[in-house]
Order: C-alpha cells, then structure tokens, then sequence
C-alpha cells in the first residue's frame, strides 16, 4: 500500500500542537505534497508520533519544533524531527532504542514515559526498510531521521497524469 506522506505528517501536526497546547513553535517543513511510501500508515503513524511525543516532552517550553520531509539524492526519503530541546549525552545515544531504556532525567522535569517509544520506532523503520539516525547535542536538541530506501518511495499524484497529458496535446499533429 501507498501512504501519502503530505496528510501523515498534517496529522502529526495536528497530534503535536495538541500535545504541546501552544508551549512550542511547531513547523512542517519541506513539501511532502504528493510524495508516498510504500507500507503501512497506521505504524509508519506511530513511528512519527512517537518522535513528535518525545520532541514535546524533552523540550523546554518555547523550544522549537520541526517536522520535515525530504528526497534523498539516491532517490529515497527521509522523515525527520527535530526539537531544540535538553538534548541527549553521546554516550546514550547507542542504548536509546532498547525496550525501557531511559536516560536519567533528574535535571528534567518528571516525563513519566516507559522507555518503549524509540524501540518501536526503529522497529517500524526497520521492517519499512530503512534505518533511524538519531543525532543530538546536549542543551542544543535533538534530531531523529527516518530514511527509507528509494524502492520504498514515490512521487505519484494528481500532478503526474495531467503533465502528460499536457505534453500530449503540445506535440503537433503527425502529418498524414
Ligand atoms: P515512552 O516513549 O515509552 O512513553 P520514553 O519517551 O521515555 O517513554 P523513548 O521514547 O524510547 O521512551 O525514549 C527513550 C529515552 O530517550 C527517553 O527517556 C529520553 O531520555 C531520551 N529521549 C528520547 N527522545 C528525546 C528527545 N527528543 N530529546 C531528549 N531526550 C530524548
Ligand atoms: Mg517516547
């Protein structure tokens, strides 16, 4: 099955800034109109919404919040959320995606998460093809990248027939 990745990442939209009741700056970025996946909406849904959860809850308010789409040059994608939040120490960085696996968060405030999320996450990416890339820096932020593989991703749409269809009727008339 195709998902299209534009109402996807409305939702998420949609998920976070209830999730933040306008704590946060939340942004869609790149422009997901017309591009698909090849898989399945209700996990690569979860997989989005679970960064997006993360995003809110490890960013202080104010901090701000990026949900974007990408083509990869090879072809691929890549979806990506990016926060400006505590940010996570090197050293975890390797152990997040382990089922319970939190870090410590006596300088946060109480998030009261299980440490399941990001097992899910790379689960889903996982079985989608791809990979997850996670990259942070401490007080900066944090970045989560979801790259699927380009077999996995198209950019069908209404936009595709009526371009050759507009080809079509500029090609003149064959002399009979
Ligand atoms: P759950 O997702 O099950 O509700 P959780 O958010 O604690 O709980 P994960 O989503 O797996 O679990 O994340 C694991 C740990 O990684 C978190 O406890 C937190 O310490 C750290 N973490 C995850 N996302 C971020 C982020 N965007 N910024 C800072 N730390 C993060
Ligand atoms: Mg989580």
């Amino acid at each position: 099955r195709w998902v299209e990745v534009g109402p996807l990442l409305e939702r998420v939209l949609g998920d976070a800034r209830t999730l933040s009741r306008d704590r946060h700056p939340i942004a869609l970025e790149g422009e997901p109109r017309g591009a698909q996946i090849a898989g399945d909406e209700t996990e690569l849904h979860s997989a989005v919404a679970n960064l997006v959860t993360n995003a809110v809850r490890y960013t202080p308010d104010g901090g701000a919040i990026a949900i974007a789409w990408r083509r990869l040059p090879d072809g691929g994608g890549e979806l990506a959320v990016r926060d400006a939040g505590i940010g996570i120490a090197r050293e975890h960085i390797p152990r997040l995606t382990e089922r319970f696996y939190r870090v410590d968060l006596s300088r946060a405030r109480d998030t009261g998460g299980t440490g399941l999320g990001l097992s899910i996450v790379k689960h889903v990416i996982q079985r989608h093809g791809g990979e997850l890339e996670i990259e942070s820096q401490p007080g900066r932020g944090s970045t989560f990248r979801l790259r699927l593989p380009p077999q996995r991703v198209r950019a069908a749409g209404p936009m595709a027939p009526s371009l050759r269809l507009v080809r079509r009727e500029d090609t003149p008339p064959s002399a009979g």
